[in-house]
């Protein structure tokens, strides 16, 4: 018979933490707490098999869950010492979700499961305390009709139903917060909950626990199919079919009396990294109070050794006992009951790119963990390394902004980053308004933080909420994103329906400006001036000593490990010396691609002139002209790269970017001028420039095309870098040349040019007197050039990967438009990713992996990289260290995220 239920408690347990595919994350570690001798009250797990066998037939449960559930729940009741439903001892439980991997809010849970008009009183009775009983009561009345009766607001600018009417009874009674409602308030609001449910919902609550424990059962199962959880498991790449598990466990409450507590807390600080434990912490009150961001709770760092000197020590000791345990930074969820406390959960905890360097790089001078393990990829996403690259708030444009009297506010900075942007306040507004204007930052302004707001949160550079904590699932989630997020800014009133923003006697509009310092909570009005990050400084501006920057000195320590252990090199794609100095300051090897059209651009008449032109004669008087500019660039290039080798890939993009009837209606003088330039009528220009147009420019004359219908633009090309290398050579700069083909398909089509390049630099070296080893290689963009690869690579003496060009062609899907469908692709899981920035391993992948075999049947150790935007891609970089490739080359700021993600590939295949 199947095992659907695992239960644990009392110093055992039937699972472990290696069992999260089964158990789910938060089942695994209850098990494994139990087994290490924490505190973790009795419970047990529905398997994630009982999630997968409820939507494989049609949410209905296996027929043996029952009598497994009802066994669990009778060993708990022994442990416990209490009975389910008893009219004087009654025993409660909470029903949590817990998938294989965290996802913070995004599913629902219900608490005091058991309470019923009966109950209540016996457990006032058993607890002395008669208002918690009741507290309890109208809590688990109003989680019930939220989750498992689905009662919502009917728009988005109506309150929470109960919370409305908890607000209502909070102003009769005149108190300020839920604890201080007296026993007849909640009496009244269990009342008023239960007749909500009856007229919105058309239900009556049930009262019979056993129902109410099914009911919640199926509502957490139900919830792994809700649109958060789709959207979060579609951001980070979480399987459908993996399922939730649900947790039954047994009550203990942090809503008794002053002794009492609920929280959640870290080991160590994850937005910034710093050492410590710290979280949130509400007295007198119950678990989803202080993550559901709803009150801003107080700091356990600040102020929890005063309110409860005992638990703070145990809290201590626990966080201690659990960084030993699992070697990670632990995220928890506790509860005190009369000055004890209880785990709930613990599990590795969310954190920033900031954080998760500065966490791993600690454990490591910490003795904790090794070098490798700190370069794991759950420890620090190699993506999330850009946040330590990103602008921050200039010091000097924060205090103009003050003195213009611009500073707002402040709140608490739970997560880092500068952001200005355009103030939404709904969700999907944002979402809108991104799709729109996907270059305007925006600033999600709302009054509390909630999981649904995921799409909302996605869109935005910022997040600033009125109330919540730093452990608040919306923080957690926005610090995993790297946005930068301020919340509990108590200052701040927002009106949904006037949809304005007051505070410090302003009042801010949707669509206004608002700028927030993420790192130091505080937020003002208009735009602030930004800075580059330290990492930035030190490295490239060199405005700051590597001394000078703790966030420095740790990348640094980190990238040396990473340099020891990747087996992939890094190139850089740069055209430019200033972009090449930066890649090199990242780490860049060399450079795996100079699009040299880039040049062209600069020197708009003179290609046009090029490219009018009916002969060969008028042709090279054109390029003639072209020549010395590209020759300074490639020079410029090969001194910045010191030794490090260049690729040049010869001109691509079709002719008509450069000129096209466009060009003639925009400059009324033009044709004057190309018909001045040639010698040719006005008429033959226009004839000309129309006989370039093409119905699909991406699959026309561009590429090595253009080289073999003009070979003379191929040999001013070679000229131009071979003359560039020489010249640089007799500066005493060590140069190595790779000249490379674009586009071709065809073997004939990369010897045509391989000629032209390789006769121009033995007519340079002959002119000069200087030789030098140079390659001559092809990039593969086409299926046809991977294919055929065998005959290619006898000529060819290297290969780089065109990705962008190979996903356009194997996919048939152009590059330059696909957007009106990608997202609706994405949206209905008909593609896991986007594929021009992931590879589409299956399809595109497997073209490269022919070709990688293909190139080296015919050239053993044919040198292979990608220059493809997937080149800065950690998934894709991966990939390409799974099959064997020599480097990967991507944009400069990318540089880091490359190298990281290549270690990460090469510890995870040893
Ligand atoms: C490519 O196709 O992947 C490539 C690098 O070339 P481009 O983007 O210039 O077409
Ligand atoms: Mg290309």
């Amino acid at each position: 018979m199947t095992q659907y239920v695992y239960y644990f408690g009392d110093g055992v347990a039937d699972g472990d933490a290696s069992m999260k595919a089964l158990l789910g994350g938060k089942g695994a570690n209850l098990a494994e707490m139990v087994r290490i001798g924490l505190p973790v009250p009795a419970g047990f797990t529905l398997t994630t098999e009982v999630c997968t066998y409820y939507y494989a037939n049609n949410r209905t449960f296996p027929q043996e869950l029952k009598q497994q559930v009802l066994e669990a729940l009778r060993r708990v009741e022994r442990v416990m010492g209490a009975e389910f439903g008893s009219s004087n001892n009654p025993l409660l439980f909470s029903c949590r979700s817990g998938a294989r991997e965290s996802m913070p809010g995004m599913m629902d849970t219900v608490l005091n499961i058991g309470l019923n008009d009966t109950t209540v009183e016996a457990l006032a009775k058993q607890t002395g305390n008669e208002r918690s009983a009741w507290d309890s009561y109208r809590r688990f009345v109003q989680m019930y009709g939220d989750v498992v009766l689905e009662l919502k607001p009917k728009d988005k600018t109506e309150g929470d139903p109960f919370e409305v009417a908890l607000e209502h009874k909070r102003e009769k009674e005149g108190v300020k917060e839920d604890s201080q409602l007296s026993v007849k308030a909640l009496k009244e609001l269990v009342t008023e909950f239960k007749q909500l449910i009856k007229t919105r919902a058309g239900k009556d609550f049930p009262t019979d626990p056993m129902e109410q424990v099914w009911g919640a059962i199926g509502a957490v199962f139900g919830s792994w199919m809700n649109d958060r959880a789709i959207v979060y498991r579609r951001t980070y790449g979480i399987p459908h079919e993996w399922g939730t598990a649900a947790n039954v466990q047994a009550m203990v409450f942090g809503n008794l009396g002053d002794d009492c507590a609920t929280g959640v807390g870290l080991t160590r600080d994850c937005a910034l990294g710093t050492p410590g434990f710290c979280g949130d912490y509400l007295i007198n009150a119950q678990g989803e109070d202080v993550v559901a961001g709803i009150r801003t709770p107080k700091r356990i760092e600040e102020t929890l050794s005063k309110d409860m000197p005992a638990a703070f020590a145990q809290l201590n000791d626990i966080g201690k006992k659990l960084e030993k345990h699992y070697k990670e930074v632990q995220d928890i969820e506790f509860t005190i009951q009369r000055n004890k406390v209880y785990m709930l959960q613990t599990r590795n905890a969310k954190r920033t790119g900031f954080a998760a360097v500065r966490i791993a790089v600690d454990l490591v001078n910490e003795g904790l963990i090794s070098e490798t393990e700190a370069l794991q990829k759950r420890r620090i996403p190699a993506d999330d390394l850009s946040q330590l690259l990103q602008p921050i708030f200039d010091p000097a444009g924060k205090k103009a902004a003050t003195s213009e009297g611009r500073f707002l506010a402040k709140g608490i900075n739970a997560g880092p980053g500068a952001a200005s942007g355009v103030i939404c306040l709904f969700a999907d507004e944002a979402e809108a308004f991104h799709e729109k204007n996907p270059n305007v930052d925006i600033v999600l302004v709302r009054k509390e933080t909630s999981p649904e707001d995921l799409r909302g949160m996605k869109a935005a550079k910022g997040i600033l909420t009125a109330t919540g904590g730093a452990s608040s699932h919306a923080a957690l989630v926005s610090r995993q994103m790297g946005k930068a997020c301020i919340v509990g800014c108590s200052a701040i009133d927002v009106d949904y329906t006037t949809k304005t923003v007051k505070v410090a006697g302003k009042t801010l509009k949707d669509g206004d400006f608002i700028s927030m310092d993420g790192f130091s909570g505080e937020v003002f009005e208009g735009q602030v001036q930004t800075k580059a990050s330290e990492v930035i400084q030190v490295l490239v501006n060199k405005t700051m000593k590597p001394e000078e920057s703790e966030t420095y000195r740790r990348y640094a320590q980190l990238m040396g490990w990473v340099d020891k252990y990747r087996k992939l090199r890094v190139r850089t794609n740069a055209d430019t010396p200033g972009q090449a100095d930066e890649a090199v300051a990242f780490g860049a090897e060399g450079i795996g691609l100079c699009r040299t059209e880039h040049m062209f651009f600069d020197h708009l008449d003179e290609i046009r002139h090029m490219i009018v032109a009916e002969t060969k004669e008028t042709r090279e008087e054109a390029l003639a002209k072209l020549l010395p500019f590209q020759r300074a660039d490639f020079a410029g290039l090969f001194r910045s790269m010191n030794g490090r080798p260049v690729t040049i890939r010869l001109l691509d993009p079709p002719l008509h970017e450069f000129l096209s009837d466009r060009h003639l209606e925009e400059q009324p003088d033009l044709a004057q001028k190309l018909a001045k330039w040639t010698g040719l009528s006005l008429d033959a220009v226009k004839r000309r420039v129309g006989e370039l147009h093409e119905a699909n420019p991406m699959l026309g004359h561009r590429g090595c095309r253009l080289g073999i219908v003009y070979p003379e633009i191929t040999a001013m090309q070679a000229r131009a870098i071979f003359e560039a290398a020489v010249q640089v050579k007799k500066e005493g700069i060590n140069v190595v040349p790779e000249v490379m083909v674009p586009l071709a398909g065809f073997v004939t089509e990369f010897k045509n040019q391989e000629k032209i390049i390789r006769a121009t630099a033995e007519s340079v070296f002959s002119q000069t007197g200087v030789t030098l080893e140079y390659l001559v290689g092809t990039m593969i963009e086409v299926p046809r050039a991977a294919i055929r690869a065998d005959q290619i690579a006898k000529d060819a003496e290297f290969f780089s990967f065109g990705t962008n060009d190979l996903t356009q062609t194997t996919l048939a899907i152009s590059r330059d438009d696909y957007g009106p469908f990608i997202g609706f692709y994405r949206e209905n899981d008909i593609i896991p990713n986007d594929p021009f920035q992931t590879i589409d391993q299956e399809g595109v992948g497997d073209v490269m992996r022919i070709g990688v075999e293909r190139g080296r049947s015919s050239r053993k150790d044919l040198k292979i990289g990608i220059c493809g935007e997937h080149g800065g891609d950690p998934a894709s970089v991966m990939f390409c260290h799974d099959i064997g490739l020599n480097y990967v080359s991507c944009s400069p700021r990318r540089v880091p995220i490359a190298r990281l993600a290549a270690a990460q590939q090469a510890l995870a295949s040893k």
